[in-house]
Parts: C-alpha cells; structure tokens; sequence
C-alpha cells in the first residue's frame, strides 16, 4: 500500500497545478520510487465534438526519471471522458519490476486513478484558456489571443517580418438587411474560414468581434492578401437557397519596422489607418503613416478632455449676425461654438467631426442652446430686445425620443419665448433618419421652435427635403455662393423661387462681397448671413450689435 504520506504530499502538488505543463517532475519523484515506475505517460483520444471541433489525440510525457524502462508494454489504465473520448495513463516500469502482486497492481490503480481525477481539471482549464483567447463564431483568435499571438512574435524579434492589417467589410450592414443576423453570423464564419485558408504557416487572422479582423501577413504577400480582401465570394442561405455574396473589406495597414516599440501598435496603428480610410479619405484602403498617428492623438486627447470642457464651460458661444439686405436691420445670429483649450481657440472644424464620430456632439449642442438661452434672458433682463437666435442640432440626436421635449425644456427652463430659438439640421438621405427628422420638425414647429435646413444644396436629398419637410428656412450654403457661374446662378434663382412658393424663408450663408449681396437681392434673397456683415462674434461683442440693431448699407 502506499504510505499515505507520500499520497498526499503527490495529491497536494497536483492539486496545486492549474495546467499539466506545471507538473514538476518531483512530483512524482517519491511514489515513482516507491513503485518502481521509470516513465508516465497521458494519452488522449477524443473524436471530434461541439467542444472540440478537431477532436484531441496527443500524449503527453508527465514523468521520467531517466533509468532504462522495461521494453514490457506498461501498465495502462483507461478512463472515458465526458465526451465519449479515452483517457489512457501508462505507467512504464523498471527492469527488475512488474506488477505481478495485487497490492502493487491495486497501488497503480490508486495512482492512474489520482491522475486521472487531475486530469480532468487541467483540460478544462486548458480549454477553458482556449475559449477565451477564441471567437466562438469563428473559430478565430479573439482579441486576446491575437495580442498573445503578436506580442510571443514581438518577444521573438519576428514582428517586422509582417505587415498588420485591420479590416472591415464594407457594407456589410446591407448583408444583415437581407439575411438576417443569424444567417449573417453563417456568411461572416463562412468568410473567415475562407479567408483564412489563404494565409501560410506563420501568418494569423484575427476576429474581433462584429464585422472586424485583423491580420498579420508576411510583407512579400501584402499584394496578394490586398487583392483577397478586395472581394472573397462566399454565399448566404434564404430558405433552401444558395445566394451568392461577394464580400470586400476596408483596410488600415501598418508597415511594421524595427523600431515597433509594443506588440499592442500591431493593432492601435492599423486601427488608425482603418479609421482614416473609412472616414476621412473613404477608399478601401490606407497605409498608417506618422502625422496620422500624431492626429489620432490628438483626437484621443480631445476626446478625453471634452467632459472636463463642458464642466470646466471651456466651450464658447459666438453668435453670427444675420441680416435684412434691403435696409441692414439684424434680424437674427447663429450659435456656433467655440473651444478655449489654454490660450488657444479652436475652431468646430477642429473638434465637430470627432464628436460627431462619437455621439458626443449631442451634450456640446445642448450646451450651445442652454449657453444661448442664459445670453438670451440676460439680454432681456437688461432690458434689449433680442432676436432669434439658430442653435445646430447634430443628426446623431435622431435616435431620441425624447429629443424635442428636452429642447422644449431647456428653453422653457430659461422661460425664453420658443419664437426666439431656431433649430438648424442638415439633410438626409438615409430613409430610416428620414422619418424620425420629419417627427422632429413636427414636434419642434408645432411647438413654436423654428427649423432651419443647413447647408442646403450640399446633400444628395435637397429637392426630397423641400418636398417632405416643411421648415421655416432654407440655409443656402457658402459652396453654392462662392462660386456663382451661369448653372450654379440658375440653381441659386429657382431654389429661391421654390423656396419662396412654399412658404418659406431663404438666407444665404458665407457672403462676403458686395457683389454677391448685390445679386442676391436682385434675384429675391433678402436674407444674409456672411462676413460681409459679420464674423462670429463673442456674446458681449453681440450684445453691442443688439442695441445698435441696424447696419449700415454701403
Ligand atoms: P454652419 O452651421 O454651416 O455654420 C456656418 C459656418 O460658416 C461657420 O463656420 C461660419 O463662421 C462660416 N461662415 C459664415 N459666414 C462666412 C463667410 O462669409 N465666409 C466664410 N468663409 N465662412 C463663413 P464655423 O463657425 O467654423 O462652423 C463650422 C461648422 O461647424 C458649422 O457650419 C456647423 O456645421 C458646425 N458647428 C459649429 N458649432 C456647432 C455646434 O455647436 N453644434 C454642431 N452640431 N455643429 C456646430
Ligand atoms: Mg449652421
Ligand atoms: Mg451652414
């Protein structure tokens, strides 16, 4: 029998592994003695299940202590699995010893059994490992294990023979519309095993969830992998058809060098690449370069500066000037915002597109109608008559339902007469923002608020807008007067003509020359908003043109 001191001092080490490979060779140094066992052995044997979708055959090595072993077969125990596989532990025994007694053969059985039990918790916890480093979608490595994947090839040196992609299929949102999500999440695993059958040893595809990968490719096949991504046809199923789809992918690649300083750029970088080839230069793929990541900085640190800013009431209020041509009286400004970052001022172009990226826009226009409601019943507290003043209204607020009772309240909170606020949105052409822009213009103008189109001219929808929406003002955009040739002049005079027709009113953006003003009015726009009249100016400087009320015409 073995002494019980020696059973539980090997109990005790095993339990104290989490995975196989921590089982020290000592371990098993005193009962090997004890028993006259040269050499352990774990052998598995596990067909392919939900689990384990290659199935598991391997054997492992747990023990040897170095002497000759017996050429006699060992003595095996075999144990089945919850998964219908074998477990087999062989115990290969010294020259001079077999277990030809009972009480040896019993001892064996005790310590196969001992084993076995430790067995069945380090595979779950290796499979356990596994599944959290694996898209179960897939099949791929997750996040997590393609950061593993990178920074073992960072720790090796061999990161830079590979160039980093991260990718996303482009207009994928469309395949979800017409297969549904379960059978999207099929095209999507489809996708990936095809893709990845592409790649050679070394190389690694990653999913990181939605319709996001990354890849590591070595640097002479960065033509060929561009060219997969340019278009993998695979098929979707609806009933019990096959529907051919050809999926294409948008990509940020990052060349990695020498200099690569963490495994984590593998994916940071490339994800900066991606993000200017989506969103800025709108092409299907981009190469990261240094400036790029110097204005992705940058976006980081505005970003996580922007809470700090509304709480802090960095942003500022300007206030444009809008004015009557026919005898200058100022008739009404729009808020624009401003950033005091320090001792400098930056500009919407500099921050709008980020926030607008990341829904943060919504709290910076409330800000701006809040900021101009207090301006507005401080001027009239002093007794200035105001005028109404337009706020920009991001479409990033469309999803709210509650969007026009939070304006509505926050104006009212300032107890501001609704006829002094004006709300300016921009133009659609999505269907579904469609109808929630309409529930918005309704709601704001039923209760008094006007609405205003900016940029008019510059969407795709303009003549959809006129027709399906029923605002206040039209805003004809700056690109439509700047460059005023004989077409444009045409556009410019029918759009006021219909515009007028339909009850509303036309101002025009960004006039700067006498001319322009001359031949707007000459053709019926009598509404101006430019630096000819006016910059944007700072509440105090506006509250100067409020008393003064008029300009003067030259
Ligand atoms: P917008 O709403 O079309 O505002 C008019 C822009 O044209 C302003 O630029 C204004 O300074 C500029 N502008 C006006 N007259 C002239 C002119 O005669 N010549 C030239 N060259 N420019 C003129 P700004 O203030 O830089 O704002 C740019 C855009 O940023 C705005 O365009 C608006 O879309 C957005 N924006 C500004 N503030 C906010 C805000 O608080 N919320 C939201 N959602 N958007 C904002
Ligand atoms: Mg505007
Ligand atoms: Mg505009």
């Amino acid at each position: 029998m073995i002494p019980s001191g020696i059973l539980s001092e090997l109990t005790s080490k095993l339990s104290n592994c989490i995975v196989v490979s921590q089982v020290s060779q000592s371990a098993f140094m005193e009962v090997g003695k004890y028993l006259g066992i040269t050499r352990i052995e774990i052998g598995f044997e596990i067909d392919p299940t939900k689990f384990t979708k290659d199935g598991e055959t391997k054997n492992t090595l747990i023990y040897r202590d170095g002497t000759a072993y017996s050429e006699n077969p060992p003595y095996t125990r075999s144990y089945k699995t919850d998964e219908d596989g074998t477990v087999t532990i062989s115990f290969y025994l010294s020259e001079d010893n077999s277990p030809e007694h009972k009480e040896e053969e019993s001892d064996l059985q005790i310590l196969a059994d001992v084993i076995f039990i430790a067995c069945g918790r380090w595979r779950l916890v290796e499979k356990l490992q596994k599944s959290y480093l694996t898209d179960a979608l897939t099949g791929l490595p997750n996040t997590g294990g393609y950061l593993v994947n990178s920074e073992k090839l960072f720790r090796q040196g061999k990161l830079p023979e590979y160039t980093s992609f991260y990718f996303n299929l482009a207009h994928f949102g469309l395949v979800n519309e017409k297969f549904g999500n379960r059978e999207t999440n099929e095209i999507l695993a489809r996708y990936a095993h095809k893709l990845s059958s592409y790649l050679v040893d070394g190389e690694c595809l990653g999913h990181l969830g939605g319709d996001n990968f990354v890849a590591l490719i070595f640097k002479d096949r960065v033509t060929t992998f561009l060219n997969l991504l340019a278009g993998i046809d695979t098929f979707g199923i609806i009933g019990s058809e096959n529907i051919p789809v050809r999926i294409s992918a948008v990509a940020g690649i990052f060349d990695i060098d020498k200099n690569i300083a963490t495994s984590g750029s593998v994916i940071g970088d490339a994800s900066v690449a991606l993000n200017e080839a989506r969103y800025v230069r709108k092409c299907h793929y981009v190469l990261a370069d240094k400036e790029m990541n110097e204005r992705a900085l940058r976006t980081k640190q505005l970003i996580a500066r922007f809470s700090d800013g509304i709480k802090n009431e960095e942003f500022l209020v300007y206030y444009q000037p809008k004015v009557r041509a026919e005898d200058g009286t100022l008739i009404g400004a729009e808020a624009l915002s401003r950033w005091k970052l320090g001792n400098d001022i930056l500009m919407p172009g500099d921050f709008i597109p980020i926030f607008e990226q990341n829904g943060m826009v919504r709290t910076l226009d409330f800000y701006v109608l809040e900021h101009t409601c207090m301006a507005i019943r401080e001027w009239i507290g002093k007794g200035i008559d105001p005028v109404r003043v337009s706020v920009n209204f991001s479409r990033k607020h469309l999803g709210d339902d509650q969007l026009v009772e939070r304006i509505i309240s926050t104006v009212d909170k300032y107890k501001i007469d609704h006829r002094y606020i004006e709300i300016e949105v921009t133009e659609t052409v999505n269907k579904a923002e469609a109808s929630m822009l309409s529930d918005f213009i309704n709601g704001l103008r039923k209760s008094g608020i006007a609405v205003s189109i900016d940029d008019f001219g510059t969407g795709y929808s303009s003549l959809t807008m006129l027709r399906s929406f029923p605002v206040d003002v039209v805003k004809l955009d700056r690109e439509f007067i700047t460059s005023l040739d004989e077409r444009d002049k045409k556009v410019v005079e029918n759009v006021i003509h219909m515009v007028d027709d339909l009850d509303m009113q036309t101002i025009a953006e960004g006039v700067e020359t006498a001319e322009q003003l001359g031949y707007l009015t000459s053709i019926g726009c009598h509404l101006i908003q430019g630096f000819l009249f006016d910059r944007p100016i700072p509440g105090d400087r506006f509250e100067e043109r409020l008393k003064r009320r008029k300009y003067e015409l030259t």
